[in-house]
Formats: structure tokens, sequence, C-alpha cells
């Protein structure tokens, strides 16, 4: 006789990124057992090579419902610059990349730059995460509970397993299949990575936008942007900044070949050297000796209703729906979905029945995910081309939901 989860619920979430803590915030304020599992060991979650900043914007509203006020009040030690001020900025300024000056501003709710790291650690608070266990596999046995199988071969049962495990997660392979849980990629590559520039330098990079800015070349349709990724002190030399850069692969001579630092490099500089300024100083100043990052900008085309076994197993955040970046909506999506997991678990616990809930839950995110999905790839494209610039969903949107 299958288990009935409502009454004996133990949630299983994979994945301890924004997502995942937050869901873990939620049950524990509501008193229901859960488990967290993390694939990085508890060093690496600290020291991770890839690193980068995310706007805080529209999402802000989901983390109250989650997270005991206690760690609510510190959510400046998320910021990447924790003495900003909450009207510091009301938007994105966007400039013509090779005259510099100002196109658009793309607006936004009380935007804050927040470090994934600084995040992490400030949901993780509290939270005894299960570090070093990457899930590899997941059913649902007869007897209706979730069995969970890690790396190292450990199995784990629950009631419920909800896959927070980010873009390429393994839990949605479990639940679609590989195949269809597979991304598509857009031909727009993407170097990113943190970086610090000298006093002066810092100072005018700033001085664009205290939080953030993105360039656009009207030739190449390059997209540069630049934001202040952590800052530790008053010291401009010793503030860490994220630079992005991304451009359309259309723009590369065929025989372009990126798989050396070297190669990276150099178009780095030479994209960086059409800019004004302050952006053609940037690429001026960067180190030899600086690991650039390669990525291809993705997401899930096959994104349709998921077979949720009856409620037992489902997906959130990154997981749900992975985002093209360029219009800043993944880790604000990610809290939404956070915060609506957590609700449909109390509701089961209430009395609604699991399938019932979990259903409404995937309904959602599946909506809202596609939504925005199809809106930020038009961002991305739209972005690296300068006669789409201006009917680019920033344009009209902003960072706004897509619903709006
Ligand atoms: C360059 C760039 C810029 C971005 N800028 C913004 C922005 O400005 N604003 C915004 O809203 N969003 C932005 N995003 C998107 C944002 O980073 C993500 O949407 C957000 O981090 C998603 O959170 P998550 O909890 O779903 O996944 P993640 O934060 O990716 O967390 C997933 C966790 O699962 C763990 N994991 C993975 N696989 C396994 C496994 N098999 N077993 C166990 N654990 C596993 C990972 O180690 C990780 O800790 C940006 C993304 C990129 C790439």
């Amino acid at each position: 006789m299958p288990r009935t989860a409502s009454k004996n619920l133990h949630v299983l979430i994979v994945g301890a990124g924004t997502s995942g803590l937050l869901i873990a915030q939620g049950l524990k304020k509501a008193s229901i057992p859960f488990t967290i599992f993390e694939h990085e060991s508890s060093s690496t979650y600290q020291s991770r090579p890839r690193e980068w900043g995310m706007t805080l914007h529209w999402g802000s509203s989901h983390l109250a419902s989650c997270l005991p006020p206690h760690l609510l009040a510190r959510l400046n030690e998320a910021y990447a610059d924790p003495t900003q001020s909450a009207d510091a900025t009301t938007g994105l300024p966007v400039f013509n990349g090779e005259t510099g000056e100002q196109i658009m501003e793309m607006g936004a709710q009380g935007p804050c730059r927040v470090s994934r790291r600084k995040m992490r650690n400030l949901f993780s608070e509290g939270i005894n995460v299960r570090y070093g266990m990457e899930m590899v596999g997941a059913e649902v046995r007869g007897d209706g509970r979730v069995e969970v199988v890690f790396g190292d071969g450990t199995r784990v049962l629950g009631d419920v397993l909800v896959g927070c495990d980010g873009a390429k997660s393994k839990v949605r392979e479990s639940v679609v299949g590989v195949e269809d849980a597979g991304l598509t990629d857009v031909p727009i590559s993407m170097f990113n990575f943190p970086y610090k520039f000298e006093a002066g330098l810092a100072v005018r990079v700033r001085g664009l936008n205290p939080l953030f800015s993105m360039s656009i070349h009207p030739e190449s349709g390059t997209m540069f942007w630049l934001s202040i990724q952590d800052i530790l002190g008053d010291d401009p030399a010793t503030w860490t900044f994220q630079i992005l850069l991304t451009f359309p692969d259309a723009t590369l001579p065929p025989s372009t070949d990126l798989s050396t630092q070297a190669a990276r490099h150099a178009l780095f500089q030479s994209r960086a050297a059409t800019y004004a300024e302050p952006w053609r100083s940037v690429g001026l100043a960067l180190s030899p000796s600086t690991p650039i990052p390669l990525d291809r900008a993705s997401y899930w085309s096959r994104a349709a209703a998921w077979d949720n076994r009856s409620g037992r197993m489902t997906l959130c955040g990154d997981a749900a729906h992975p985002l093209t970046p360029h219009r800043g909506q993944g880790l604000n999506l990610a809290l939404q979905d956070a915060e609506a997991y957590v609700a449909a678990m109390k509701s089961v616990v209430d009395g609604k029945g699991l399938k019932e809930a979990v259903d409404g839950y995937d309904k959602m995110v599946l909506e809202r995910g596609v939504r925005e999905m199809g809106v930020s790839l038009k961002q991305t494209l739209d972005i690296h081309d300068w006669g789409t610039v201006m009917e680019s969903p920033m344009a009209k949107l902003g960072m706004r939901r897509a619903e709006e």
C-alpha cells in the first residue's frame, strides 16, 4: 500500500544553491522534515573557481516567507557591496560601446547585485547541508517512496524529491529522461570571470554606475558587461568586478579556435580595443595570466509538462527553466519557485493531496519558466544585433517579470 506523503512528509532536496537553500529554510520554518544534498565538498563550496554576481530585483519579495527574520535582516551581507543602499540605482544603464553614449536604462525594482557565494553562505546558516553528495539517479519505488542514488553508491529514501541542482540538472534527467532533459545551445559565446583593476580604473568603472553597466558595440554586436562582485573595504584596488563579454559566434572568422587561453585573451583584447572608455582600458588592463572560461548560452527548448510521479519528484529554479542570462531573471525566478514549493508542501501537511499540490506548483513553474526562457532568448539574440537592440525586451519590459 503506497504510503501517504501528507501524513509523513520527508523532503529530499538535491542542490544547495540559492533555490535549494531557500526551500530548506522555508521547510525548517514550517517544521517540515527535509535533507539537503550538495555535490560540492564543504571546502570546494567556498572556493569554487566559477563564481559570479546576480541582480536581485523583483525576486526579493519571495524571501520573507521562507527566511527567518534574523537572516532576512542581514540580506545586505549577500550584496556584492554590503554597504549598498536600497536606492543606489533605478536600473541598468546601457551604452553604445563605440561612442560611450548611454542609450537606455533597463529599469528594475530595487535592484542590487548579490554574490552567489555570499548568498549561499547566508542562506545555509542553521541548515545541515550534506556536502560531497553527487546525485546520479532517482526513482519512485513500489511502496511510493523516492529513492535517490549518489555517486558513492549511497541510497537515501524520502517521501518527495525536489531537484534544485541547476541548469545541468541530474534530477531533470531522472524525471524526463536524459535526451529530453538536454539543453539547446544558442550561437552566442560568453567569457565570464572576476577581475580587480588598479584603483583609478576601478573608480572609473564604478563611475558608470555603482552596481553595473552594459555596453553594446554597434559593429560586432559584442555585449560588454561590468559589475561589482565583491567589496571588502574602501581601497578601490581591492574591489572585485565581474567581467562578462558575450558575442555572436557568427562574428568570428570560420577558422577561429578558442580552445586556448591565448586565443581567448587575443579576442577579448581585440573586441575591447574597438570600445570607448573605460571599456577599452579594461581590455588593456587584463593580465595575460588571467584564466578566461568559455561558455555557450543555452536553455531548455524541450521544456514540457513533466510526470511528477503523483507529486513525488519535481524541479525548481534553473533545473526547471535554465535561461540565457541577459535579462537577469534566473535567480529571481528560482526564489519565486522556492517559495511556491514550500507553500505546496505546507498545503500537503495541512491536508491537501500531494498530487494536487505539486501539479499546481509544476503548472506555475513551467508556464512562467517557458515564458521567461522565450523572453530571455529574445533578449539574448536582440542585444547582439544593433539593428534590434531597441526592440529587445529590455527596451520595453526592463527587468520586470515577463507576465507584466
Ligand atoms: C553569467 C551569468 C550571469 C547571471 N546573472 C544573473 C542575474 O543578474 N540575475 C539573475 O536573476 N540571475 C542571473 N543568472 C542566473 C542565476 O545564476 C541562476 O538562475 C541561479 O543561480 C539559479 O539558482 P539555482 O538554485 O536554481 O541553481 P544553482 O545556484 O546553480 O545551484 C545548484 C546547486 O546544485 C548543485 N548540484 C549540481 N548538480 C548536482 C548533483 N548532481 N548532485 C548534488 N548537487 C548538485 C550545485 O553544486 C549547486 O550548488 C546568471 C547566470 C549566469 C551564468
